[in-house]
C-alpha cells in the first residue's frame, strides 16, 4: 500500500495560509487588495485588539454575487486570471486565488458582498475553513469581511505575534502603503474605535504629506522617457536636511501600485542622491514606478512580497537617471529662488513642478564646454587677484574665463546692492560668526554657508575634470621627498592609474623614500606631503573599488576631501568681492545645493517665520 497520498483541501489551505498569513497586516494586506482589485473607491478598516479580534472591511467596489461568494473561498479560485499568458502580464494585485481560503483556514470569516445591480447580498459564514452557513442578505452594494479568532485554531502562529502596538504598526504600514499607491482612494484605519487614519481622495503630492506628515519643501520626481511608453517613474522625494529620520519617514517603493521592499531600488536612489544625502541618512519618499507588467514577475513569492525584474540593470539605472535628474532640475529651483530678479510672491516656494516630459540625462553625459581646464580654478573672486591675498590667492589661476562682454550684470547680483529689497535682488546684510553669508530677497532671509557652498563648487569643478580626463597635474618646481610607511607605499604600487587619473606623479627613490613630483593642481597651494598622505588615506579606505555613478568611491572621496582642503573656511572674513564672487560661482554651478557630504549649503528663512518668534504674528 502506497504511504503517498493527497491532503485534504482543509489542510492544504492551513498550509497555504503558514505562507501567506503571516501576522494580521497579512490579512489586511489581502483584504485591501481584493478591494483595490474590486475598483472599490472608499475603503474602511476596522481592527480589534492586535488584529486576531477582529479585522473588519468594508468597501464600496464591485462586490460578488452568491455563486462568486462561494467560489471566492474555494483554493485557486479567482477571477483575475484565466490562462498562462495572463499570469505573465498580471495587472491586478491578486492573482494566485488563495488568499481567502487561506485566511478562512485559520479564522472565522464572515462574507458579507453585493453585487452591483443586484437586489440582495450574500452572507457566508466560514468558521475555520468550513462553510458553517449561506444565505441570502440585506447589504450596501460592495464587500464586507470581517475576520475574527484569526489564529484561533494555530495557537503556534498566535504565540509568534509581537506586541499589540508592533502588529498594529504592520497594519498601519500596510494601509499607509497602499493609500500612497492609490491617492485618488478613499481610507479609513480604526483601531480599537480610535480613527488612526483617515485620508479623503487627492492627489499624490497631498497623499505623501499625509502619509509622511510633511509640510516642507517635496522634490517632485517625473520621468517619463519619450522612447519608452512601457516605464514611468513619478514621486515626491522628501528633501534630505529637513525630515527627521523616524520610522514611517523612508523610502517607500510601489511597482505596478504594489508596494516592494527592494535593496536594488533603494541603492539607485541612494547613489542617484549621493551628494545630496548625507552619510547614514536614508532617502526617504514615495516613488511609484509603472512599468509594462511583462517586465516583471510577482509569481516569487506566495505573499506577493517581491518582485523580479526581467531587466534589473536597466531599471536600476531608470531610478538612478531619475533622481539625479531630478536633483539637477532642484537645483535650477534654488538657483532661481536666489538669482532670479522679478519680485514673485511664490518665490519661496522651492516645491515646483518640474515640466515633463522628462529627457534622461546622466553625469557622465553632461557636456563639458570645450575651454574647461581644470586649472580654472573656482575661485571666489574674479580679478583683480592681488586684493584677495589671504587665503584665496593659492586658488587664483592663471586662466580666467572673463564673463563675456554684455552679459548681464546679475552675474554678480549681490556685488554693489545694499539697500534696495524692491527689485528682488539679493541684498547683502553682512557675513555671520565669519561663516555664514546673510542676504535679503522678496521678504526672506538667505543664509548661506560659505564653506559649504565653495566646497561643493570646487568638488563639481574637481569631477567633471575627472570624468572628462582633464584632471591636470601641475609639475612642481621642486620635487618633494616623502618618507613612506609600507602599508603606504602598497597602496601607491596597488592603486597606480588612480594616482595618474588625478595628476600625481610619484617615484621611487630609494627604500622607504618617495619623491612627488606633480599633484593636482587644483590643489597645487597644499603641502605636496600632506595631498599624498590624504590620497593615501582615501584610497585605503572604503570598502572594494565600487563604483558609485561613475566615479569610483575611493576616488569621489579624494575629490571631496581635496574639495573641503581648497575650499575657503569657516571663520575666514570675507570681503564683500568675495562674497559675490561666491554667489556668481554658485550661479554658474550645476549644483550648488548641498555640499559633497549632502550638508545643505542654503537655507531660506521666511519673514514670517522671523515675525513668529517675535509673536508679531
Ligand atoms: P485573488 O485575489 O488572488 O483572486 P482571493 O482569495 O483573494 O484571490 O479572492 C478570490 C476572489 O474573490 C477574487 O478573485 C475576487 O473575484 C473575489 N473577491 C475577493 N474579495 C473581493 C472584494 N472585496 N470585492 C469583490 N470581489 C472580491
Ligand atoms: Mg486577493
Amino acid at each position: 500500500m502506497s504511504r503517498i497520498r493527497l491532503l485534504s483541501e482543509h489542510l492544504t489551505n492551513q498550509i497555504a495560509a503558514g505562507e501567506v498569513v503571516e501576522r494580521p497586516a497579512s490579512v489586511v494586506k489581502e483584504l485591501l487588495e481584493n478591494s483595490l482589485d474590486a475598483h472599490a473607491s472608499r475603503i474602511f478598516i476596522q481592527i480589534e485588539g492586535n488584529g486576531t479580534r477582529l479585522i473588519r472591511i468594508r468597501d464600496n467596489g464591485e462586490g460578488m454575487d452568491s455563486d462568486d461568494v462561494l467560489l471566492s473561498i474555494e483554493r485557486h479560485a479567482t477571477s483575475k486570471i484565466q490562462n498562462e499568458q495572463q499570469l505573465n502580464s498580471i495587472t491586478t494585485l491578486g492573482f494566485r486565488g488563495e488568499a481567502l481560503p487561506s485566511i478562512g483556514s485559520v479564522s472565522n470569516l464572515i462574507i458579507l458582498s453585493r453585487l452591483q445591480g443586484n437586489a440582495t447580498g450574500t452572507k457566508a459564514d466560514i468558521r475555520y475553513g468550513r462553510l458553517h452557513k449561506i444565505h441570502e442578505d440585506g447589504c450596501a452594494q460592495g464587500t464586507i469581511i470581517e475576520i475574527r479568532n484569526l489564529f484561533g485554531n494555530v495557537p503556534a502562529r498566535r504565540k509568534f505575534l509581537k506586541s499589540t502596538r508592533t502588529e498594529l504598526y504592520h497594519i498601519e504600514e500596510i494601509v499607509r502603503n497602499l493609500a500612497l499607491a492609490h491617492p485618488n482612494i478613499e481610507f479609513q484605519l480604526q483601531e480599537n474605535q480610535r480613527t488612526v487614519l483617515h485620508m479623503m481622495p487627492s492627489d499624490l503630492e497631498k497623499r505623501v504629506r499625509e502619509i509622511f506628515k510633511y509640510q516642507k519643501d517635496l522634490l517632485p520626481i517625473k520621468h517619463l522617457p519619450e522612447q519608452a511608453d512601457h516605464i514611468k517613474l513619478e514621486g515626491y522625494l522628501l528633501l534630505p536636511d529637513s525630515h527627521s529620520s523616524s520610522r514611517t519617514n523612508r523610502l517607500r517603493t510601489l511597482v505596478n501600485g504594489r508596494p516592494v521592499v527592494d535593496n536594488m531600488v533603494r541603492k539607485a536612489v541612494s547613489e542617484g542622491l549621493q551628494g545630496f544625502i548625507m552619510k547614514g541618512q536614508q532617502p526617504a519618499g514615495a516613488l511609484l514606478l509603472t512599468i509594462n507588467p511583462e517586465q516583471i514577475d510577482i509569481n516569487v513569492h506566495p505573499a506577493k512580497r517581491e518582485i523580479r525584474f526581467r531587466n534589473a540593470q536597466a531599471v536600476f539605472h531608470f531610478f538612478q537617471q531619475a533622481t539625479s535628474y531630478t536633483l539637477s532640475k532642484y537645483q535650477d529651483t534654488v538657483r532661481d529662488t536666489l538669482f532670479t530678479t522679478q519680485a514673485t510672491p511664490e518665490a519661496s516656494e522651492i516645491n515646483t513642478n518640474i515640466p515633463e516630459p522628462l529627457p534622461t540625462k546622466t553625469i557622465e553625459e553632461k557636456p563639458v564646454p570645450e575651454q574647461e581646464n581644470l586649472s580654472d580654478l573656482p575661485q571666489l573672486s574674479k580679478p583683480p587677484k592681488q586684493q584677495y591675498k589671504k587665503f584665496i590667492e593659492p586658488l587664483l589661476s592663471n586662466t580666467v574665463t572673463e564673463p563675456e562682454p554684455g552679459a548681464p550684470i546679475q552675474q554678480s547680483p549681490a556685488a554693489g546692492k545694499t539697500n534696495d529689497t524692491t527689485t528682488g535682488e539679493m541684498t547683502l546684510i553682512g557675513q555671520l560668526f565669519n561663516l555664514y553669508l546673510l542676504y535679503e530677497k522678496n521678504g526672506q532671509m538667505i543664509v548661506i554657508d560659505q564653506h559649504a557652498a565653495h566646497e561643493r563648487i570646487i568638488y563639481q569643478q574637481l569631477l567633471n575634470g575627472y570624468l572628462n580626463n582633464k584632471m591636470a597635474g601641475q609639475n612642481l618646481m621642486f620635487p618633494v621627498s616623502v618618507e613612506l610607511l609600507p602599508n603606504q607605499i602598497d597602496t601607491i604600487e596597488k592603486y597606480p592609474e588612480e594616482l595618474v587619473s588625478l595628476g600625481l606623479t610619484v617615484q621611487h627613490f630609494g627604500d622607504a623614500t618617495w619623491i612627488i613630483k606633480s599633484v593636482p593642481a587644483i590643489i597645487s597651494h597644499l603641502k605636496a606631503e600632506e595631498i599624498l598622505i590624504e590620497i593615501i588615506n582615501s584610497l585605503q579606505g572604503g570598502q572594494g573599488r565600487k563604483t558609485s555613478g561613475s566615479v569610483p568611491k575611493k576616488i569621489d572621496a579624494i575629490l571631496s576631501s581635496m574639495a573641503c582642503k581648497a575650499a575657503v573656511k569657516g571663520g575666514n572674513k570675507l570681503e564683500t568681492e568675495e562674497m559675490s564672487g561666491l554667489l556668481s560661482l554658485m550661479q554658474e554651478s550645476d549644483f550648488f545645493s548641498h555640499c559633497p557630504h549632502g550638508r545643505p549649503v542654503v537655507k531660506v528663512i521666511d519673514k514670517k517665520d522671523i515675525e513668529k518668534w517675535f509673536h508679531r504674528l
